[in-house]
């Protein structure tokens, strides 16, 4: 299981809630067979919740869960949140690192893996656990800075001007304070060769009540270029108050982009991906990446050979207009960018 204690920023994500989001946040189902009565799923899907749980815990907010349709096993929402005993089963290839992060972390915090650009990992906590996540396995523990160590990764960045930009990851960055946000731009900004902030989240579509006037007092203020990646899998994500979200942030000057992953039984059908785009572009989001699973332990059952990948996107390019396709890609370790299918 992943325990992602003791952490500073983790411990934000359940301390005593101050807030509409912080307490859609600490109040999120964290047990399986909860989830399962909740939705109404019948007594053989326990079991196989309580495998998945304890590989990797289970948390799904009330905003999410509302979109789920009860009863339905195989609802696509609940089936990225549902635990399942396949996650115990492994498989050739997949592995706890997919990506072989932990060959590119200079610094506490810090993935430096391609050109010009730098991942911080802000927060090591998310408001959902999702069961294809790449990071299920991430040393979070490791890689949480306190402020003291901030000044040494930030020290990283200030030594190299060939970088432009930094990339908020996690966990989810967003599922820290914006306190700690705040502070963390504002000694960005005073680098004087970084130009973009580019924050990839998931918050404003499994909690968008997370969109709220602090967090846009510091996003609107900075300096620097804005550029949000949301991820989004399957248009039923997008309800009206994900829309609501989006407007704020665009009126923010947020340039909002979105990547999802492929994924078996999800939203592997073009009639999903086209519906997907479509639902994107209404919420004011462009589509950028469709990535290919990364082989992370526990998550196979998701895979979508490559073939069936390319007569996917081959026949939604026949559907849509170029600006909303999406990019097929996928990682891989040691490449300088994501490599297109
Ligand atoms: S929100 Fe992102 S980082 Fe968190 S579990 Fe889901 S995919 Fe992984």
């Amino acid at each position: 299981m992943i325990t992602r204690s003791p952490i500073p920023l983790q411990r934000q994500a359940s301390t005593p809630a101050t807030g509409a989001w912080q307490a859609q946040l600490a109040g999120a189902i964290r047990d399986p067979q909860e989830l399962c009565r909740r939705l109404a799923l019948d007594e053989r899907w326990w079991p196989g919740a309580e495998t998945g749980h304890a590989l990797f815990e289970v948390r799904v907010p009330e905003a999410y869960l509302a979109r789920i349709r009860p009863g339905d096993p195989h609802d696509p929402l609940l089936r990225q949140v549902l635990p399942l005993g396949e996650e115990a089963e492994a498989a050739p290839g997949y592995v706890a690192d997919p990506l072989e992060e932990a060959d590119h972390t200079p610094r506490r915090g810090l993935i430096h893996k391609y050109a010009g650009r730098v991942l911080l990992i802000a927060s090591p906590a998310c408001a959902i656990n999702c069961r294809y996540c790449f990071r299920r396995h991430f040393p979070y523990e490791e890689n949480a800075p306190s402020r003291a160590q901030w000044t040494d990764t930030l020290d990283y960045l200030r030594a190299d001007d060939s970088i432009h930009e930094a990339i908020f990851s996690g966990g989810d960055p967003l599922a820290a304070s914006d306190r700690q946000l705040a502070w963390l731009v504002e000694r960005l900004e005073a680098i004087p060769h970084l130009k973009r902030l580019r924050i990839h989240t998931r918050l404003p579509v499994v909690i968008p009540d997370r969109i709220d006037d602090a967090l846009l007092d510091w996003l609107g203020h900075t300096r620097l270029q804005k550029v949000m990646v949301l991820h989004i899998n399957h248009p039923n994500e997008i309800d009206e108050t994900v829309i609501d979200a989006c407007r704020r942030l665009h009126d923010a000057g947020v340039t909002l982009l979105n990547q999802s992953v492929l994924l078996a039984g999800i939203n592997d059908d073009v009639d999903t991906l086209a519906a997907l785009s479509e639902r994107l572009f209404e919420a004011g989001i462009l589509p950028y990446y469709l990535h290919v699973l990364d082989p992370v332990s526990g998550a196979a059952h998701f895979d979508v050979p490559d073939d069936a990948a390319r007569i996917l996107v081959a026949e939604l390019r026949k559907r849509l207009p170029g600006f909303l396709m999406p990019t097929l890609v996928r990682e891989v370790p040691g490449e300088t960018s994501k490599t297109p299918l």
